[in-house]
């Protein structure tokens, strides 16, 4: 089996460190290590890739398992560590935490190795470039579709440099790093990883002098000021990608719609539910009510005597519209009872309870 780096030697942490102690530690000394800090020194260069490959394999849960796992297997090189890790960890925890299956694919552990480490260098580059969002939806845009502005800050490729990174007039020359490659691999034996060079941040090229305005970078941030549309019947929790309007022009913008409650409406599939208050008496002698429907308008609903606490009175067609079909606006009435009675008006109600036959 060919060795493989123990990363938690690497970054000086115990096998139990928690995510964040990993990343204090990954802070800490690629800070020490930077090659901005250290320049031409190849030995910080590369304790700095060390440290990046660690964070990486470690920082995330899912790969640190693998890695654990791996680890134990023996396909490292331990200093003076027993194969299994000094905590050691059984066979039978090894074969409860990984799960075989994932072997079968692979030519072996050293393939396996790079496919967890190797192949997201450019997923992650992609994934880079997407911007996520929410965009809080007043209700009734959310229902009835419309337009919001959102502001946002995006990384775009670098004005005065065009992404190269180099001050204007600077000589660039091959990165000594990669070689030009721009990627750089570690590992030995079975284990050819690669992954961006952390010396020209996977450019292959390094300017005599850094461009000013994005220290090198090659991109800077901007607000970018967008319109959104919002489709008419948008549901809580809904996504919708832009393509191209990402981070660098080329990268896409994930919206996450967060539809807000409304004081008088709420929401069942397509239908709308509001609750109209009538008295005693309109709810016994009957009446007409105006009641406001989700456009904005008032129509006339017509309550017949009798009517119940609780009764619901379909308005047909006000509720919300979407790929054809029209949902109806569903008026919900409350009977209000009178909190408080004159002495003449609680004799008047005993009078009609006494007509009525009724208890009080
Ligand atoms: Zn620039
Ligand atoms: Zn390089």
């Amino acid at each position: 089996m060919a060795p493989q780096k123990d990363y938690y030697q690497t970054l000086g942490v115990a096998e139990t460190a928690t995510t964040d102690e990993i990343k204090k530690a990954f802070r800490r000394l690629a800070k020490q290590h930077h090659p901005d800090r250290n320049p031409g020194n190849p030995q910080a260069a590369e304790k700095f890739k060390e440290i990046n490959e660690a964070h990486d394999a470690l920082s995330d849960p899912d790969k640190r398992k693998k890695y654990d796992t791996l680890r134990r297997y023996g396909a490292y090189a331990g200093a003076g560590r027993s194969p299994r890790g000094p905590t050691g960890g059984s066979s039978d925890n090894f074969s409860t935490d990984f799960d075989f299956s994932d072997l079968g694919s692979f030519g072996g552990l050293g393939d396996l190795f790079s496919s967890i480490f190797g192949r997201k260098g450019a997923e992650r580059e992609d994934q880079d470039d997407t911007v996520e969002t929410t965009l809080a939806v007043p209700f009734r845009v959310a229902a009835l579709g419309g337009k919001l502005p959102v502001t946002l800050a995006i990384a775009e490729v670098c004005p005065t440099c065009s992404g190269s990174g180099a001050a204007p007039g600077a000589t660039i020359s091959t990165c000594p790093e990669c070689k030009g490659r721009g990627t750089v691999s570690f590992g030995q034996g079975g284990f050819a990883v690669n992954r961006p060079c952390p010396m020209c941040r996977g450019k292959g090229k390094i300017p005599s002098q850094r461009c000013g305005t994005c220290q090198g970078s090659g991109e800077v941030r901007i607000e970018k000021q967008l319109l959104i549309t919002v489709p008419p019947g948008t549901e809580d929790g809904t996504k919708v990608r832009l393509r191209g309007q990402g981070a660098k022009g080329k990268g896409d913008l994930l919206v996450e719609f967060k539809v807000e409650p409304d004081t008088f409406f709420r929401r069942d599939g397509l239908d709308v539910i509001c609750v109209v208050p009538i008295n005693v008496v309109q709810a016994a002698l009957g009446t007409k009510i105006k009641v406001r429907t989700l456009d904005g308008r008032r129509v006339v609903l017509r309550i017949p005597p009798g009517t119940q606490p609780g009764k619901r009175f379909r308005i047909a067609g006000q509720g919300i519209e979407k790929n054809g079909r029209r949902g109806d606006q569903l008026v919900e009435v409350r009977v209000d009872i009178p909190e408080k009675l004159s002495p003449e008006e609680e004799n008047a109600l005993k009078s009609f309870a006494e007509k009525k036959g009724l208890k009080y």
